[in-house]
């Protein structure tokens, strides 16, 4: 399940393709959505923009193109002229004259004006994005305390994208390492110190991984365990993700592996006892 790294990722793959290019088709097939189909293709895409799992595309004239992925959708870049080799259904086509960005098997599309975006029913809900939107440490932590979620478990917290938009499994778990906090504690039994620094994690862990593409671990530490000869990715990576039964690289403790609103959560137990 992509996170909000990758899938900013892929919203930079798409906005490569078509940012301030001149458009020469939108298709749609969707019956619904082909009214859209002439008055987009004369536009020109501004920005590719995330909110949690969701992609918007802004063209100029306020036009937005919503589209969420849900498990299936996935987005892929071909020449003008071309289709990947996909037994997919393509959902929606975006040409330049020389590329085409192609949305396969995603049901959930909508055109909309930008002024209707915050009435959207699933943006409405969901909290700042942490790659898109940048909320700040004091943003962070006023959400933190907030009394709809200061008593809540910080793992599936962390997991709610009501909270924050962009943290799945990955994200939580090695957020909640670094900052030395046990997955089932809350906010309410946290020092301001904490809080700030969970706050600071969250924000530097998501933007490392979406620099390194998937990295979590701090750069000193990969270098050292690949000195020590750990040169696959999946071995330096993270922290603790993934991890359970292997020693923690801070203290040597075995990793543990729990369920936690049914999604796996990784933690040390030394590391991060309260
Ligand atoms: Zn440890």
């Amino acid at each position: 399940m992509p996170e909000g790294p990758e899938i900013r990722l892929a919203a930079d793959k798409i906005a490569k393709v078509l940012v301030q290019k001149d458009l020469t088709r939108v298709e749609f097939t969707f019956d619904h959505l082909r009214q859209f189909e002439k008055t987009l293709s004369g536009l020109v895409v501004t920005s590719v923009e995330t909110r949690g799992k969701a992609m918007l595309t802004y063209f100029d004239d306020h036009w937005v193109i919503y589209s969420h992925n849900q498990l299936y959708g996935r987005w892929l870049v071909a020449s003008k002229g071309t289709r990947p080799d996909t037994n997919r259904q393509l959902r929606l086509a975006i040409e330049t004259e020389d590329k085409a960005a192609l949305l396969y098997s995603a049901t959930d599309i909508s055109v909309m004006r930008k002024t209707e975006l915050s009435s959207h029913p699933f943006l409405a809900k969901i909290g700042p994005d942490i790659l898109s939107e940048q909320p700040d440490i004091d943003t962070i932590v006023a959400r933190l305390l907030s009394p709809t979620f200061v008593r809540r478990q910080l793992a599936t917290l962390l997991l709610d994208q009501h909270f924050l938009a962009g943290l799945g499994t990955y994200l939580c778990a090695e957020i909640l390492f670094f900052s030395q906090l046990h997955p089932k504690t809350k906010a309410s039994k946290c020092s301001s110190a904490m809080l700030r620094k969970l706050a600071s994690n969250i924000l530097s862990v998501t933007r490392q991984s979406y620099k390194t593409q998937g990295i979590t671990n701090p750069p000193e530490l990969v270098a050292r365990l690949k000195a020590n000869g750990i040169t696959n990715k999946e071995g330096y990576r993270f922290s603790a993700y993934g991890r359970a039964g292997k020693a923690c690289h801070t203290c040597g403790h075995s990793i543990e592996r729990n369920n936690i609103g049914g999604r796996p959560i990784f933690h040390c137990p030394n590391c991060q006892s309260l």
